[in-house]
């Protein structure tokens, strides 16, 4: 509470309080003196100085009425005056007091007008004001302040801070983390006690001369931890100046980036290499040829690309798990990499194909030579988890420019090669030869033809008697697949179905072939009246996509037909493939009554394993055992074991490819049941086989009459 002092007692009350206050004195004096001066002179008229005295006293009471009377005016007014001048100034200490206690919403009041109170007022409250606007800002600085020391402090980035001569003022707990240099261990010393080495002078000048330039240089550097272990970081450095222009400190900011970098160099490492035999990939592998090419144009050498596929992986893959096949897929690459290194660049094309570069490949001999070691290296049997496996290789040759001047050309050339290589028997060096572009060329066209040769209704069936060999009389027929190409003309099976096997194709073709055929069954069945069985081929492939006894009980059982008339052949290769699932196939196939037929017997893998534990009803055995079958051969004994199988076995035998009687005789007499072949009929179009069929019944009525 302030001390009230009334404004007449206030030393530093007004001028205008004091002039009125002295107003009041000087006329309260001048009427004591005037009365007093009035006494004197009365009492001198008076003459006797009792009289006088008696005068005295009444005057000296007026008087001191008068001076009462003057003095009890002048008191309210002085003291209305003076409340009027300390109001405001009680008003004013007040509130400067609420302001100074904390009370930030008060304001000082303000008095309008130009004297002493209204100035003071105005001045005051503007005073006030400006306190209060310089106290914000200093509030907000301080917070500022005090986030970046946070900041500073928490930062996961390490910081350094230097002054104008590079002499450490102060490091935060992230630069501790990183380089392992507590504050102590640093402040006062300069930056140059994380140099790495790494570095030489320009780099060093480079930097320091673009913060001169800019205020500011960033960029990934090499330091050296307190431990002597070197890390990569990324570092920004900074530059700051005072109003004058002049630097005062260098701020460092760093981050380690040795995880990022690792990352970043297996990311690398991984985009151009293949995870499974650590070998080059096939996007490294095109790099280098596409150098070596530009080379070899360069100084007029040669560059070749070799093209090595494994033969028959896929087998090994299917029936012993993809986990000894990448096993297997390891090791070749390992024995690859022996044979290749000190020739030329090898790299994993993918699945089990691998190629190699070589750079100077001016003499074709060394490259067969080459190609020759690959195939020797990977010709020794492979011990795979307790499994002996024995691959070959198909290897195809392309040399740049002879067959190829461009990346492309090389790589796809180098291809045809291979392919080639595979089909002449597989386990083979074959180098590239433009005619092979040809029927490369010549495939890619029926690639692209037999996409519509279904829709375009191009395919029709043949049929192929097959008899009983013993009456001669005809107990089924085979259907046989035909395209008639509109340019091309007839194309043989042997052509198109491995081209429909590689697009799928084959899949939706199959199933048009066994509708096809199953209806002409049923035409013929009940127009001769003749229980005729119809044989129909089944791809490998299209044991590969979908259900395939699904499909085959759909039509069987949605035609009416009855399904042991439907014979499927199945190649060995079939019982090769994934064989769970083939076994699951072929035992969903047996449940829906059709029966199996195993295919071109003899030329495959001949698993007795699987013969036996399959439900086989027959084995057509293949044509190169039959033809030219003489007694006593080697093909003779063979077909006399595979007749001896499958009497034990309770299997029907059909031989194919009977072209002579004599062959027929002597099949005959070894016990073998059915045949099919020239002999007998070549295939034929329906309209010749049902002239057959009405032949064959006018026989059997002929033979029942
Ligand atoms: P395959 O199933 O072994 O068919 C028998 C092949 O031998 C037929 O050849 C037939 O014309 C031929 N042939 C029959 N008797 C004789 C003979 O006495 N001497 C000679 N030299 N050959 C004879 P084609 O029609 O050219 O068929 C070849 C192969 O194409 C078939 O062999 C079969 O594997 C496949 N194929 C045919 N049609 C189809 C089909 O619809 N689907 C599937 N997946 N494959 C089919
Ligand atoms: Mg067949
Ligand atoms: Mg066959």
């Amino acid at each position: 509470m302030p001390l009230h002092i009334p404004a007449w007692l206030n030393p530093r009350a007004s001028f205008r309080v004091r002039l009125l206050f002295a107003v009041a004195l000087i006329s309260l004096t001048i009427v004591v003196l005037l009365s007093w001066l009035v006494t004197v002179i009365a009492a001198g008229h008076v003459g006797t100085p009792e009289r006088a005295g008696e005068v005295a006293a009444s005057m000296g009471l007026a008087t001191l009425l008068v001076g009462l009377f003057f003095g009890g005016l002048a008191l309210p007014i002085l003291w209305i005056v003076a409340g009027r001048l300390s109001g405001p100034m009680h008003a004013i200490a007040r509130a400067s007091d609420r302001i100074r206690s904390g009370h930030e919403e008060e304001h000082i009041p303000v008095y309008p007008g130009r004297d002493e109170i209204a100035v003071l007022s105005q001045s005051l409250a503007q005073l006030v004001d400006d306190l209060k606007d310089q106290q914000q800002s200093l509030i907000g600085k301080n917070q500022e302040l005090q986030l970046a020391a946070q900041v500073f402090a928490s930062s996961t980035e390490g910081i350094m801070i230097t002054d104008a001569g590079l002499r450490i003022l102060s490091v935060n707990r992230a630069f501790s983390a990183i380089t392992g240099y507590e504050a102590a261990d640093v402040v006062g010393r300069t930056p140059s006690l994380l140099a790495s080495g790494q570095h030489n002078q320009a780099y060093y000048q480079a930097m320091w001369e673009a913060i001169a330039k800019t205020g500011r240089w960033q960029g990934e550097i090499y330091n050296r931890r307190k431990d002597g272990s070197i890390y990569p970081e990324w570092l920004i450095i900074t530059s700051a100046r005072d109003e004058a222009g002049a630097i005062t400190n260098y701020i460092g900011i760093f981050t380690d980036i040795s995880e990022r970098k690792t990352t970043e160099e297996r990311i690398l490492y991984l985009a151009r290499h293949d995870v499974l035999t650590d070998l080059p990939n096939r996007i490294f592998f095109l790099e280098e040829v596409e150098a070596a090419i530009a080379e070899a144009q360069a100084t007029g050498g040669k560059a070749a690309v070799l093209f090595v596929d494994l033969d028959r992986f896929k087998y090994v893959n299917d029936s012993l798990g993809h986990h000894l096949g990448d096993l297997l897929l390891k090791e070749a690459a390992r024995r690859l990499g022996r044979v290749a290194q000190d020739e030329g660049f090898l790299a994993r094309w993918g699945g089990d194909e691998f190629v190699v570069l070589v750079r100077r490949a001016e003499d074709a001999d060394r490259l067969a030579i080459l190609g020759q070691c690959i195939g020797h290296a990977l010709r020794a049997p492979f011990e795979i988890a307790g499994h002996q496996l024995n691959l070959t290789s198909s290897i195809g040759i392309a040399v740049c420019p002879d067959h190829g001047e461009d990346l492309i050309a090389l790589a796809r050339n180098a291809d045809t090669a291979m392919f080639h290589a595979k089909a002449n028997g597989r386990d083979n060096i074959v180098f590239f030869t433009q005619d092979m572009n040809e029927r490369a060329n010549e495939r890619l066209r029926l690639e692209n033809d037999i996409r519509r040769a279904l829709p375009l209704q191009q395919f029709h069936l043949v049929y192929q008697p097959q008899v009983e060999l013993a009456s001669g009389r005809v107990v089924g027929v085979e259907a046989l697949l035909r395209w008639q190409h509109p340019e091309l003309g007839p194309i043989p099976p042997a052509k198109f179905i491995p081209v429909a096997e590689d697009t799928g194709l084959i899949t939706a073709i199959g199933e048009w072939v066994l509708r096809t055929a199953c209806e002409q069954q049923m035409r013929w069945e009940e127009a001769y009246g003749v229980p005729l069985r119809m044989a129909v081929n089944l791809s490998p492939v299209q044991f590969q996509h979908g259900d395939i006894a699904l499909m085959v009980g759909g039509i069987v059982k949605g035609l009416g037909m009855n399904p042991e008339r439907l014979e499927l052949e199945i190649t060995e290769s079939v019982l090769m493939d994934s064989q769970d699932q083939v076994m699951i196939d072929l035992y969903n196939l047996e449940m829906t009554g059709v029966q199996i037929a195993l295919d071109d017997f003899g030329t495959g893998y001949s698993s007795l394993r699987y013969i036996s534990q399959l439900n086989i009803h027959k084995i057509k055995i293949d044509r190169s055992f039959v033809d030219g079958l003489a007694e006593g051969s080697q093909n003779a004994s063979i077909v006399a074991a595979i007749v001896a199988m499958a009497r034990n076995l309770g299997i029907t035998l059909l031989a194919e490819g009977i072209e002579t009687a004599e062959v027929a005789e002597l099949l005959i007499r070894m016990g073998c049941g059915e045949g099919q072949g020239y002999l007998y009929s070549r295939p034929l179009p329906p309209e010749a086989i049902e002239r057959l069929l009405q032949d064959e019944g006018r026989q059997r009525s002929r033979h029942l009459a």
